[in-house]
């Protein structure tokens, strides 16, 4: 996918549509900003963009009410900080509107058994709640694909971790598509080149999440300049006390995408600049650059938190606009499946 410039091809490239979400399991982390939120920004230059809190699929590990509802509040405050206002782009929660649950069931009559088995983050997830493995974790991507096709998206900007629930999204797509004739958009994937997949900091070779009950495993976007700087000092390296990207040195490897996503400097170039110098120094400059790439985000969301009612009015704006796009998905899936409709 190329990005949009001027000339008929490029401006009708630049009408296509654009979908993601997020759960508001926990205060996002890096991993989510430098994997989805940044490109997420990016793209809002460019195309029709819908963005929304996916408070549904948080149901599926049981959060505690008033945090859920909380939460909610605050991710989609954070989405308006990111820069991703009404005007140029649809942003809304995901239970304010009937929609993606109507399309999750007739989705769900066309997605096997065998198939949602197959998904690898039910399997982790299901591990990692064993004493929760409900019906909604095993349906997440049905929802998941739900959310996407309603809007009849054409990108849907993720981490790498969802590349095999959009392929699942493709899938139901083209067999409702088979059966029913031509309703659904498939979507493509847009994965960024750099920071698709930032890594835990304690435990580098696993993905970094906002779920991990290890505080320092992960920067939070609203962590002080102070803690960010002490999870960096922790984060896990190895012995060579070397700053070079090679197989083999997860740590450090993930320090220095952190480090390349945030000051634009190419890998070689982070190599000379720390040759002959320790892990500390390094350490110390990582968490300099994510504490300058955060500080305005941060500084808007303190902003916006301190007006609820404009919260709330934006919210009720983008649940509209989102429903009024939405219906018209669901009236058409019905009717291709025979409901009666009256
Ligand atoms: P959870 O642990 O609750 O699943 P999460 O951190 O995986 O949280 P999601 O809400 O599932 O976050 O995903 C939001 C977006 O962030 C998705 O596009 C996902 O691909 C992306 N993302 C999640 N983790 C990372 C990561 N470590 N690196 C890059 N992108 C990520
Ligand atoms: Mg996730």
């Amino acid at each position: 996918m190329e990005e949009a410039k001027n000339s008929p091809a490029q401006a009708r490239e630049a009408r296509k549509r654009v979908l993601s979400l997020i759960q508001p399991t926990s205060v996002p982390t890096l991993g989510n900003y430098l994997g989805a939120f940044r490109n997420w920004s990016a793209m809002a230059r460019d195309y029709d963009c819908i963005y929304g809190v996916a408070d549904l699929h948080a149901l599926t590990i049981r959060p505690e009410p008033p945090q859920l509802r909380r939460q909610s509040m605050e991710m989609f405050a954070m989405l308006l900080a990111l820069g991703l206002r009404q005007d140029n782009s649809v942003v809304f929660v995901q239970s304010h509107l009937p929609g993606h649950c109507q399309l999750h069931w007739l989705l769900n009559c066309c997605t096997q058994f065998g198939e949602a088995s197959r998904m690898t983050q039910f399997k982790e997830k299901a591990s990692a709640h064993a004493d929760n493995v409900n019906l909604g974790l095993f349906s997440y991507p049905t929802l998941m694909a739900a959310d996407i096709l309603i809007y009849q998206a054409h990108y849907v900007p993720i981490g790498d971790d969802q590349k095999q629930h959009l392929e699942l999204a493709r899938n139901i797509a083209e067999r409702f598509n088979g059966l029913y004739g031509q309703t659904f958009t498939l979507p493509e994937p847009f994965i960024g080149k750099l920071g698709s997949r930032i890594k835990s900091l304690q435990e580098p070779t696993k993905k970094m999440s906002k779920s991990d009950p290890n505080p320092r495993a992960s920067v939070s976007l609203l962590d002080s300049p102070e803690q960010i700087v002490k999870k960096f000092k922790s984060a896990v390296t190895d012995s060579e006390a070397c700053v070079r990207y090679a197989p083999g040195k997860d740590g450090i490897n993930n320090l220095m995408t952190i480090y390349a996503c945030c000051t634009g400097k190419a890998f070689e170039e982070i190599e000379r600049e720390f040759a002959g110098r320790g892990y500390g120094d390094f350490k110390a400059a990582v968490a300099e650059a994510v504490v300058e790439e955060l500080r305005p985000f941060q500084e808007e969301f303190r902003r916006l938190l301190a007006e609820p009612g404009y919260l709330k009015q934006a919210a009720a704006e983008g649940a509209e606009r989102a429903a009024r796009l939405a219906a018209r998905t669901v009236d058409k899936a019905m009717k291709k499946m025979g409901l009666w409709q009256i």
